[in-house]
Protein backbone atom coordinates (compact mmCIF):
# COMPACT_ATOMS: atom_id res chain seq x y z
CA UNK A 1 0.00 0.00 0.00
CA UNK A 2 1.34 3.29 -1.25
CA UNK A 3 0.79 6.66 0.88
CA UNK A 4 0.59 8.68 -2.47
CA UNK A 5 0.66 7.51 -6.07
CA UNK A 6 1.65 9.97 -8.66
CA UNK A 7 0.63 10.04 -11.91
CA UNK A 8 3.32 11.51 -14.44
CA UNK A 9 6.74 12.21 -14.23
CA UNK A 10 7.52 15.15 -15.82
CA UNK A 11 7.88 18.56 -14.09
CA UNK A 12 5.23 18.01 -11.73
CA UNK A 13 5.05 14.82 -10.83
CA UNK A 14 8.69 14.02 -9.94
CA UNK A 15 8.81 17.46 -7.65
CA UNK A 16 5.96 15.96 -6.26
CA UNK A 17 7.20 12.43 -5.77
CA UNK A 18 10.36 14.21 -4.58
CA UNK A 19 8.64 16.32 -1.53
CA UNK A 20 6.47 13.53 -1.03
CA UNK A 21 9.42 10.45 -0.76
CA UNK A 22 11.87 13.07 0.71
CA UNK A 23 9.45 13.28 3.85
CA UNK A 24 8.88 9.71 4.45
CA UNK A 25 5.61 8.66 2.70
CA UNK A 26 5.45 5.26 0.39
CA UNK A 27 5.38 7.10 -2.62
CA UNK A 28 4.83 5.65 -6.50
CA UNK A 29 5.39 7.30 -9.62
CA UNK A 30 4.36 6.27 -12.39
CA UNK A 31 4.26 7.53 -16.04
CA UNK A 32 3.87 6.45 -19.97
CA UNK A 33 7.02 8.22 -21.45
CA UNK A 34 4.99 10.67 -22.63
CA UNK A 35 6.16 14.05 -21.14
CA UNK A 36 5.77 16.90 -23.42
CA UNK A 37 9.11 18.17 -21.75
CA UNK A 38 10.57 15.27 -24.24
CA UNK A 39 10.12 18.04 -26.89
CA UNK A 40 11.97 20.95 -24.89
CA UNK A 41 15.61 22.87 -24.70
CA UNK A 42 15.34 24.72 -21.19
CA UNK A 43 16.90 27.90 -20.78
CA UNK A 44 14.76 29.29 -18.53
CA UNK A 45 14.49 27.70 -15.26
CA UNK A 46 15.89 29.45 -12.35
CA UNK A 47 19.63 28.11 -10.95
CA UNK A 48 19.69 26.36 -14.64
CA UNK A 49 21.42 27.56 -17.41
CA UNK A 50 20.49 25.11 -20.01
CA UNK A 51 19.07 21.53 -19.35
CA UNK A 52 17.49 19.41 -22.40
CA UNK A 53 14.15 18.31 -21.49
CA UNK A 54 14.95 14.55 -21.71
CA UNK A 55 17.65 15.24 -19.43
CA UNK A 56 15.62 16.85 -17.13
CA UNK A 57 12.92 14.26 -16.64
CA UNK A 58 15.79 11.63 -16.61
CA UNK A 59 17.38 13.69 -13.23
CA UNK A 60 13.87 14.15 -11.95
CA UNK A 61 13.04 10.23 -11.89
CA UNK A 62 16.51 9.85 -10.45
CA UNK A 63 16.23 12.17 -7.87
CA UNK A 64 12.44 11.05 -6.95
CA UNK A 65 14.44 7.17 -6.44
CA UNK A 66 17.28 8.74 -4.50
CA UNK A 67 14.59 10.00 -2.20
CA UNK A 68 13.04 6.69 -2.01
CA UNK A 69 10.16 6.67 -4.62
CA UNK A 70 9.21 3.54 -6.86
CA UNK A 71 9.15 4.43 -10.19
CA UNK A 72 7.02 2.17 -12.80
CA UNK A 73 6.85 3.01 -16.23
CA UNK A 74 3.39 2.01 -17.28
CA UNK A 75 -0.27 3.33 -18.88
CA UNK A 76 -2.98 4.16 -15.73
CA UNK A 77 -6.31 3.00 -16.72
CA UNK A 78 -8.45 3.62 -14.22
CA UNK A 79 -8.23 4.85 -10.90
CA UNK A 80 -11.03 3.44 -8.64
CA UNK A 81 -11.49 3.79 -4.87
CA UNK A 82 -11.76 0.67 -2.84
CA UNK A 83 -13.24 1.53 0.93
CA UNK A 84 -10.55 4.15 2.38
CA UNK A 85 -7.91 4.14 -0.40
CA UNK A 86 -7.90 4.07 -4.39
CA UNK A 87 -6.37 1.33 -6.72
CA UNK A 88 -4.58 2.59 -9.71
CA UNK A 89 -5.08 0.46 -12.61
CA UNK A 90 -2.50 -0.10 -14.91
CA UNK A 91 -2.27 -2.23 -18.25
CA UNK A 92 -0.34 -5.19 -16.25
CA UNK A 93 -1.09 -4.55 -12.28
CA UNK A 94 -3.11 -2.66 -10.11
CA UNK A 95 -1.37 -0.56 -6.80
CA UNK A 96 -3.10 0.58 -4.08
CA UNK A 97 -2.67 4.54 -2.85
CA UNK A 98 -4.03 6.28 0.00
CA UNK A 99 -4.33 9.77 -2.25
CA UNK A 100 -3.47 10.29 -6.01
CA UNK A 101 -2.43 13.11 -7.43
CA UNK A 102 -2.79 13.78 -11.18
CA UNK A 103 0.15 15.49 -13.05
CA UNK A 104 -0.31 13.84 -16.26
CA UNK A 105 0.50 17.30 -18.44
CA UNK A 106 -2.27 17.86 -21.32
CA UNK A 107 -3.55 14.74 -20.94
CA UNK A 108 -6.95 14.46 -19.37
CA UNK A 109 -8.05 11.46 -20.27
CA UNK A 110 -7.66 9.80 -17.32
CA UNK A 111 -9.30 12.60 -14.99
CA UNK A 112 -12.12 13.08 -17.13
CA UNK A 113 -12.70 8.84 -17.07
CA UNK A 114 -12.75 9.08 -13.14
CA UNK A 115 -15.19 11.65 -13.41
CA UNK A 116 -12.76 14.84 -11.65
CA UNK A 117 -14.39 18.30 -12.72
CA UNK A 118 -12.97 19.27 -15.55
CA UNK A 119 -12.81 22.98 -17.23
CA UNK A 120 -11.89 24.93 -20.45
CA UNK A 121 -8.06 25.64 -20.06
CA UNK A 122 -6.66 29.12 -19.99
CA UNK A 123 -2.95 28.54 -21.76
CA UNK A 124 -2.27 28.42 -25.10
CA UNK A 125 -2.90 24.81 -26.48
CA UNK A 126 -4.70 23.55 -23.24
CA UNK A 127 -8.07 22.53 -24.32
CA UNK A 128 -9.45 20.99 -20.72
CA UNK A 129 -7.94 20.85 -17.15
CA UNK A 130 -8.74 19.44 -13.99
CA UNK A 131 -10.61 21.99 -11.45
CA UNK A 132 -8.70 22.18 -8.65
CA UNK A 133 -9.07 24.59 -5.37
CA UNK A 134 -6.29 26.58 -4.29
CA UNK A 135 -4.45 23.70 -2.40
CA UNK A 136 -4.42 21.67 -5.67
CA UNK A 137 -7.31 19.16 -4.86
CA UNK A 138 -10.01 17.95 -7.29
CA UNK A 139 -13.55 17.32 -7.01
CA UNK A 140 -12.55 14.34 -5.44
CA UNK A 141 -11.72 13.23 -2.19
CA UNK A 142 -8.10 11.98 -1.95
CA UNK A 143 -7.26 13.05 -6.01
CA UNK A 144 -5.08 16.35 -6.32
CA UNK A 145 -3.89 17.61 -9.62
CA UNK A 146 -0.52 19.70 -10.48
CA UNK A 147 1.05 21.16 -13.09
CA UNK A 148 0.04 21.73 -16.31
CA UNK A 149 -3.00 18.97 -15.75
CA UNK A 150 -3.85 21.35 -13.13
CA UNK A 151 -4.14 24.39 -15.11
CA UNK A 152 -0.68 26.75 -14.36
CA UNK A 153 1.50 28.07 -17.03
CA UNK A 154 3.34 25.50 -19.10
CA UNK A 155 7.05 26.36 -18.05
CA UNK A 156 9.22 23.93 -16.01
CA UNK A 157 9.74 26.14 -12.95
CA UNK A 158 5.84 27.07 -12.37
CA UNK A 159 4.56 23.02 -13.39
CA UNK A 160 7.99 21.83 -10.86
CA UNK A 161 6.73 24.51 -8.16
CA UNK A 162 3.00 23.79 -8.37
CA UNK A 163 4.00 19.66 -8.47
CA UNK A 164 5.89 20.72 -4.99
CA UNK A 165 3.09 23.22 -3.46
CA UNK A 166 0.34 20.17 -3.94
CA UNK A 167 2.69 18.08 -2.41
CA UNK A 168 3.51 20.42 0.69
CA UNK A 169 -0.19 21.04 0.74
CA UNK A 170 -0.50 17.52 0.74
CA UNK A 171 2.15 16.97 3.63
CA UNK A 172 1.01 19.63 5.77
CA UNK A 173 -2.71 18.48 5.98
CA UNK A 174 -1.17 14.88 7.05
CA UNK A 175 0.57 16.67 9.56
CA UNK A 176 -2.22 18.74 10.57
CA UNK A 177 0.14 22.06 10.51
CA UNK A 178 2.16 23.66 7.74
CA UNK A 179 5.04 21.61 6.49
CA UNK A 180 8.62 22.47 5.59
CA UNK A 181 11.15 20.91 3.93
CA UNK A 182 14.84 22.99 4.50
CA UNK A 183 18.36 21.55 4.49
CA UNK A 184 20.88 23.79 6.09
CA UNK A 185 23.79 24.23 4.16
CA UNK A 186 27.26 24.79 6.44
CA UNK A 187 29.77 26.16 4.71
CA UNK A 188 33.48 24.49 5.99
CA UNK A 189 35.72 27.17 8.07
C1 LIG B 1 8.56 21.95 -27.90
C2 LIG B 1 8.45 22.41 -26.47
C3 LIG B 1 9.39 23.30 -25.96
C4 LIG B 1 9.28 23.75 -24.64
N1 LIG B 1 10.21 24.62 -24.18
C5 LIG B 1 10.14 25.06 -22.92
C6 LIG B 1 11.12 25.98 -22.42
O1 LIG B 1 12.04 26.38 -23.13
N2 LIG B 1 10.99 26.39 -21.14
C7 LIG B 1 9.96 25.97 -20.32
O2 LIG B 1 9.90 26.39 -19.17
N3 LIG B 1 9.04 25.11 -20.77
C8 LIG B 1 9.10 24.65 -22.05
N4 LIG B 1 8.16 23.77 -22.51
C9 LIG B 1 7.02 23.42 -21.64
C10 LIG B 1 7.32 22.40 -20.58
O3 LIG B 1 7.92 21.25 -21.11
C11 LIG B 1 5.98 22.03 -19.92
O4 LIG B 1 5.24 23.17 -19.66
C12 LIG B 1 6.06 21.41 -18.56
O5 LIG B 1 7.27 20.87 -18.30
C13 LIG B 1 4.97 20.37 -18.38
O6 LIG B 1 5.15 19.68 -17.16
P1 LIG B 1 4.08 18.68 -16.60
O7 LIG B 1 4.77 17.88 -15.56
O8 LIG B 1 2.83 19.39 -16.25
O9 LIG B 1 3.68 17.73 -17.86
P2 LIG B 1 4.57 16.70 -18.69
O10 LIG B 1 6.02 17.03 -18.66
O11 LIG B 1 3.92 16.60 -20.04
O12 LIG B 1 4.39 15.32 -17.92
C14 LIG B 1 3.20 14.59 -17.99
C15 LIG B 1 3.46 13.20 -17.43
O13 LIG B 1 2.23 12.48 -17.33
C16 LIG B 1 2.44 11.14 -17.79
N5 LIG B 1 1.12 10.60 -18.15
C17 LIG B 1 0.08 11.21 -18.75
N6 LIG B 1 -1.00 10.40 -18.79
C18 LIG B 1 -0.62 9.25 -18.20
C19 LIG B 1 -1.28 8.00 -17.94
N7 LIG B 1 -2.57 7.79 -18.27
N8 LIG B 1 -0.57 7.02 -17.34
C20 LIG B 1 0.73 7.19 -16.99
N9 LIG B 1 1.40 8.36 -17.21
C21 LIG B 1 0.72 9.35 -17.79
C22 LIG B 1 3.48 11.27 -18.89
O14 LIG B 1 4.18 10.06 -19.06
C23 LIG B 1 4.40 12.34 -18.28
O15 LIG B 1 5.35 11.70 -17.45
C24 LIG B 1 8.23 23.31 -23.81
C25 LIG B 1 7.29 22.39 -24.30
C26 LIG B 1 7.39 21.96 -25.62
C27 LIG B 1 6.37 20.99 -26.13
Amino acid sequence: MYDIAVIGAGPAGASAAIFLAKAGKKTLMIENGLSVTRRALIKNHYGVAEITGPEMIQVGKSQAETMGADVAAAQVVNIVRNGDHFEVQTEEKVYSAVQVILATGLYTDLAEHIGVQTKPGTEPRVKTVVDVDSQGKTSIEGIWAAGTVAGVSMHTIVTAGDGAKVAINLLSELKGERYVDHDVYKPEK
